[in-house]
C-alpha cells in the first residue's frame, strides 16, 4: 500500500517562469536589492504582495521570524514589556518577543485551535503593551473581538499570518486587519522559497521603522518603490535614529517567490475543497472531530487538523504509530519530544511553564498531517482510508456516528 501512499512532505516545482528571471540575476550577479537604483525583483515583490493583500505597503525580509521581530522593533516598547501571545504557536513567535526584549504573556487556545476570548480578555490588562494573534496552522481566531478589546485600550496588534495567505475574515485579508501582518516564506507554507517572509500594514511610520531596521542603510528606503509623502516624512524623521539588523531578502529569493502569487488564488480554492473532502470522512468516524471554522472565516489550509474523540494517552500513540505503519504521518502536538508547538518546551521564557489547562489538554489529542494542494482525490481517498483503518484498529470498528 505505501508505494501508492501520497508523500505529502514532498515540496511542488517551481514555476518555469522563475527561471529567466533567475538565469537573468545569475549572469548579472545582481543578488543584492539594493545594487539596482529601481525595480530590484525584491522591490517589485514587495508592491505585488501589497497588491495582492490590499494593503499600503509591504516589506521582504529574510523570515517570518524576522518580519515579527521587526514589527514588534517598531512599536517602541520599553524593555520588558509583555506582548499577550496564543499558547498554541511556533516557537518562533514567543522567540520574536524575547528577541525583541519583551516578555511573552500565554493565553488559552481551545480544542477549536482558537484563543480562547475569556481567558485572552482576562488577561488583557494594564500590564499588556502589544498583542501577536498567532493564527496557528491558517485557524483564524475571532479578529472581531480581539480588535474591539485591543482597540478599546490602544494597544497593537500584529498578526502572524505565517501560515493564512489566502484566508479571508468577513472578506478581508487576514494580515491586514491588525497594524502589521506578517507571513512567510519557507517552505511548508502555500508559496515556498525555501526561507523569507514578507510584512504588510498600513501605517507609514512602521513600514519606515521595519524597512531601515532590515538593513536600508543610507538611503536605500529610496529603492523601495514608489515614496509617498508620508513615507518620505516617516524616513526622514528615523534617518539614522535606528539600529541596522541586516534581515533583508535577495533577489534570487524574489525571483522563485514571484511566479508563484498568481498561482496562490488557485492553490487556497484546491486546497480548500481537499481540506472539507477529508474532514467530511474523517468526521464519519466517532473517534475523530474536525472543529468547525468560525461564520466570518474563509480558510486556505494546506493541512488538516482533528482531535482524538475519547482515547488515553496510549490509544492516542497507538493511533500516530497505526497511521505511520500506512505510510501516513500524524504529529499529535503534544506527544512527541521536544515539539516546538507545545509551550512547555519553551524554557528559553524565563520562570516555570505557565498552567493551562485547555491548551495543554487540545495539544495531546490535537493530530496534524499535511494536505497539500495538489493531492488528488484518489490520493485523498489514500491518507483518509489510512487514518480510519489506523483507528479502528486502535479502537475497534465502531458504530456510525448517529445523525
Ligand atoms: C512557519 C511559521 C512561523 C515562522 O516562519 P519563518 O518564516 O520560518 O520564520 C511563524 N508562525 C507560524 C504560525 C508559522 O506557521
Amino acid at each position: 500500500m505505501s508505494t501508492y501512499t501520497p508523500s505529502v512532505y514532498d515540496a511542488e516545482p517551481i514555476p518555469a517562469a522563475a527561471r529567466a528571471e533567475i538565469e537573468k540575476l545569475l549572469g548579472s550577479g545582481d543578488l543584492f536589492r539594493y545594487t539596482a537604483p529601481e525595480d530590484a525583483p525584491v522591490a517589485l515583490l514587495e508592491r505585488e504582495f501589497a497588491d495582492l493583500l490590499g494593503a499600503k505597503y509591504a516589506l521582504a525580509v529574510s523570515s517570518c521570524s524576522a518580519a515579527l521581530f521587526l514589527s514588534l522593533k517598531a512599536l517602541n516598547l520599553p524593555r520588558d514589556a509583555r506582548v499577550l501571545i496564543p499558547a498554541f504557536t511556533f516557537a518562533a513567535v514567543p522567540s520574536s518577543v524575547i528577541h525583541a526584549d519583551c516578555v511573552p504573556v500565554l493565553c488559552e487556545v481551545g480544542e477549536n485551535y482558537r484563543v480562547d476570548m475569556a481567558d485572552f480578555e482576562a488577561r488583557l490588562d494594564d500590564n499588556i503593551q502589544a498583542v501577536i494573534i498567532s493564527h496557528m496552522r491558517g485557524h483564524t481566531s475571532d479578529m472581531d473581538a480581539i480588535m474591539a478589546l485591543c482597540d478599546a485600550r490602544d494597544i497593537p496588534v500584529i498578526e502572524d499570518a505565517a501560515h493564512s495567505l489566502g484566508t479571508t475574515w468577513h472578506g478581508r485579508n487576514i494580515g491586514t486587519i491588525g497594524r502589521i501582518g506578517c507571513f512567510s516564506f519557507q517552505s511548508y507554507k502555500l508559496v515556498n522559497a525555501g526561507e523569507g517572509g514578507i510584512l504588510v500594514t498600513d501605517d507609514a511610520d512602521l513600514l519606515a521603522q521595519t524597512v531601515i531596521m532590515s538593513g536600508a542603510y543610507e538611503h536605500n528606503w529610496r529603492k523601495h518603490g514608489a515614496i509617498d509623502e508620508a513615507l518620505e516624512a516617516a524616513f526622514a524623521r528615523w534617518q539614522n535614529h535606528l539600529p541596522l539588523y541586516n534581515l533583508r531578502l535577495g533577489n534570487l529569493s524574489a525571483a522563485v517567490i514571484r511566479p508563484q502569487l498568481p498561482l496562490v488564488a488557485e492553490r487556497v480554492t484546491k486546497g480548500r475543497a481537499n481540506h472539507d473532502y477529508v474532514a467530511a470522512q474523517l468526521e464519519q468516524s466517532p473517534w475523530f472531530t474536525v472543529p468547525d471554522k468560525l461564520a466570518p472565516e474563509e480558510r486556505a489550509p494546506d493541512s488538516i487538523q482533528f482531535n482524538l474523540v475519547n482515547m488515553s494517552d496510549e490509544d492516542t500513540r497507538a493511533f500516530a504509530d497505526a497511521a505511520a505503519t500506512r505510510g501516513i504521518k500524524v504529529q499529535v502536538f503534544g506527544m512527541s519530544t521536544d515539539n516546538a508547538r507545545a509551550f512547555w518546551n519553551w524554557k528559553f521564557i524565563k520562570g516555570e511553564p505557565p498552567v493551562l489547562p485547555k491548551t495543554r489538554a487540545m495539544l495531546m489529542r490535537a493530530c496534524d498531517a499535511r494536505l497539500p494542494a495538489r493531492l488528488t482525490r484518489e490520493q485523498l481517498d489514500v491518507v483518509v482510508e489510512a487514518l480510519l483503518e489506523a483507528v479502528n484498529e486502535v479502537k475497534g470498528a465502531p458504530a456510525l456516528k448517529a445523525g
